[in-house]
């Protein structure tokens, strides 16, 4: 379990802090400003394709307004309609296949008291059309005709007209042009009249390429944009209005009614308007990724060295071994923190060995007699309490040797001390020497008396070790004049033992033995004797 104060969770608590700021923050670039963009460039692309539609469609009607300028402002038409003959008009220009060539459905001229002179009208099969509001007298017509009083106010100068009207039921541009001489100037001689549906034939003429995506669409459909579309189409400005998916440009009729509206697919959206597209998504969870790795890397680098100094120091303090170490091997700070903390240890470890030598070497000098380099009395005195707690010794057979040098005060008068001392060195040797088992304690009890601590030793190997030793010494061959018995060095030793199975205090053996070394004094000493 990780526990929520520790570094770890910590450094989890703000990756995930970061994973939502950075969440937060794309959301709302997105929302304030990607999205916003884009949509502005979305408009303003549709603007451009309305933009482009209005173009092609100016560009039609100049193609139909150059058509009726080019036989309106035209001497021999002029003078004809002056004279009113009809019959030349008729010839000239009333040939169903050059209408249906010219692409337009009807051409027309009128006198200029406005009397029909000659006109003729196909639909889009090149069958003939009877169009009464054109070919009959009426208000509508006359509206459409270019009157003498409008020549008069331009200066006598040709005028052309451009109009959208129903007629025989469909929208259509019709193009009026005063009929004028060549040089431009003069009264009115009449109207050329020139219309052209405007159906999806003249989008096709319009724009060969495009026109599967355009559409005449009636007034009633385009629901309550209507008043918006309307273009005007001699300025440069269009409004962008939405409807079913699709751009409108609005058309107006003579009665400033919306006539027709031209439908233009809407250039697709080639952005995702979605908050949580996928391109955010896959940018969180690269974000997430991203901090993921990030999160292994504190972790290896960081966290994994402090929680290893952590649990190395907090076992060194607990412990106070200081033998553990950190063992960090990399090389940021924290790296070379743990290798300074090991090196630290080092020290404390190698100090802590050395006073603990020392304070063997002091325990081994306080435990060791000086002169022989055997242990003391003061070490017998601990061994003996150590041999009887442990209770396991109890069940063995133990021996206990206390051994005394024979008329050595007598040696130490006759030869002096120094040489007395050498003897005590020479007797020490001899009996560690002679005692072979690890168990076997030989110490300098005081003076020139010794004891011998046999452990796992039955009376009867006691005895064999006694003799040795009483042997061994007199063998040495140290001289000694003024012994009594003989003109060597010996000792005499009393032996007490205990069998295994019983319980007998070792102050009590110590006092048996001590007791056996008397006798075996009393008995002519250079002997051992039993208790
Ligand atoms: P016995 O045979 O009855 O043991 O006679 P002894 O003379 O050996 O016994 P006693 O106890 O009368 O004398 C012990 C002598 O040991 C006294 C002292 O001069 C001598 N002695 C004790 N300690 C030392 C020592 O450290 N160095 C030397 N050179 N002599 C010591
Ligand atoms: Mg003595
Ligand atoms: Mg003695």
């Amino acid at each position: 379990m990780m526990k929520r104060s520790s570094l770890r969770s910590q450094i989890l608590f703000a990756a995930a802090l970061a994973c939502f700021a950075i969440l937060s923050a794309q959301v709302t670039i997105r929302y304030l400003w990607t999205i916003p963009q884009f949509a502005e460039l979305a408009r303003y692309n549709d603007k451009l394709d309305l933009l482009r539609l209005k173009a092609a469609i100016n560009a039609q009607l100049r193609k139909l307004q150059n058509f009726a300028y080019d036989n309106g402002v035209w001497d021999e038409v002029y003078q004809k309609a002056q004279s009113g003959d009809r019959q030349w008009f008729q010839q000239s220009f009333m040939i169903q296949r050059s209408l249906q060539k010219l692409s337009i459905n009807g051409l027309y001229f009128y006198n200029n008291s406005g009397q029909l002179l000659a006109g003729m009208s196909i639909d889009n099969d090149g069958q003939l059309l009877d169009v009464k509001m054109l070919t009959q007298p009426s208000l509508m017509a006359k509206s459409l005709l270019i009157h003498p009083n409008e020549i008069v106010a331009n200066q006598l100068k040709p005028i052309t007209k451009t109009n959208f009207i129903t007629i025989n039921n469909a929208p259509a541009v019709v193009i009026s042009q005063s009929l004028a001489p060549s040089n431009e100037i003069g009264p009115n001689a009449g109207t050329l009249v020139l219309w052209h549906y405007i159906d999806q034939q003249f989008i096709s003429e319009m724009l060969p390429s495009a026109h599967d995506n355009i559409f005449i669409i009636p007034p009633e459909k385009v629901g309550n944009i209507a008043n918006d579309i309307s273009a005007n189409l001699q300025t440069d400005d269009v409004q962008v209005k939405l409807h079913d998916k699709s751009l409108y440009l609005g058309i107006l009729g003579i009665d400033n009614q919306l006539l027709l509206a031209i439908k233009v697919p809407q250039s697709p959206r080639l952005y995702d308007e979605e908050l949580f597209n996928p391109a955010l998504i896959a940018g969180i969870v690269v974000s997430i990724f991203t901090l993921f790795l990030l999160y292994l890397f504190i972790s290896r680098k960081l966290v994994n060295p402090i929680r290893n100094l952590l649990k190395t120091i907090s076992y060194v303090n607990f412990s106070n071994d200081y033998t553990a170490r950190t063992n960090l091997t990399g090389h940021n700070e924290i790296h070379k923190l743990g290798r300074l903390i090991d090196r630290m240890f080092d020290l404390v470890e190698r100090q802590q060995r050395k006073l603990t030598q020392k304070n063997q070497q002091l325990q081994n000098l306080s435990n060791t007699d000086a002169l022989t380099g055997l242990a003391n009395r003061r070490y017998l005195d601990e061994y003996l309490t150590a041999l009887h707690s442990a209770g396991a010794n109890r069940k063995q057979p133990l021996a206990m040797l206390v051994v005394d040098v024979d008329y050595f005060k007598r040696y130490n008068d006759f030869y002096g001390h120094a040489l007395g001392d050498k003897v005590l060195q020479q007797v020490a040797t001899t009996f560690q020497e002679s005692t072979h088992r690890a168990t076997d304690l030989v110490c300098r009890y005081g003076g020139e008396e010794f004891v011998l601590v046999l452990e796992n030793t039955s009376k009867e190997e006691a005895v064999t070790v006694a003799n040795h030793l009483c042997h061994a010494v007199e063998a040495l061959g140290i001289p000694h004049q003024t012994s009594a018995n003989t003109n060597v060095i010996t000792i005499s030793i009393g032996i007490a033992a205990k069998p295994a199975d019983e319980i007998i205090e070792c102050e009590t053996l110590f006092a048996w033995a001590d007791a056996a070394l008397y006798i075996a004094k009393e008995n002519g000493r250079n002997r051992y004797e039993i208790a």
